[in-house]
């Protein structure tokens, strides 16, 4: 999986930058109270999908941050936590 970003290319978009996700502290703590009970991994998935959208798409765990890439004016956006955005992006620009 060698995605080290070329900034433009044909198929790859055009990298716009990496953001925190944009969730509210409500949300994120009903979350947090979520995944910390003890309802079933089927509930725990719906709610992270209503909250976050969906996963890191490296490891799979909860995603803090957000890439968005440009793809003739559409823009895609990738999930990741914390410690596989570093891994993918560095710490740069934050
Ligand atoms: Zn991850």
């Amino acid at each position: 999986m060698a995605s080290v970003f070329t900034t433009e290319g044909e198929g790859l978009g055009k990298f716009l930058g990496v953001k925190p996700i944009n969730a509210s502290e409500e949300d994120l703590e009903s979350l947090k109270k979520v995944l910390d009970s003890k309802v079933s991994d089927c509930v725990k998935t719906l709610k992270i999908k209503r909250v976050l959208g969906s996963w890191c798409i490296v490891c799979g765990s909860i995603p803090t941050q957000i890439a968005s890439y440009d793809y003739n004016g559409a823009t895609k956006i990738e999930r990741y936590c914390d410690s596989c955005v570093e891994k993918q992006f560095g710490r740069s620009e934050q």
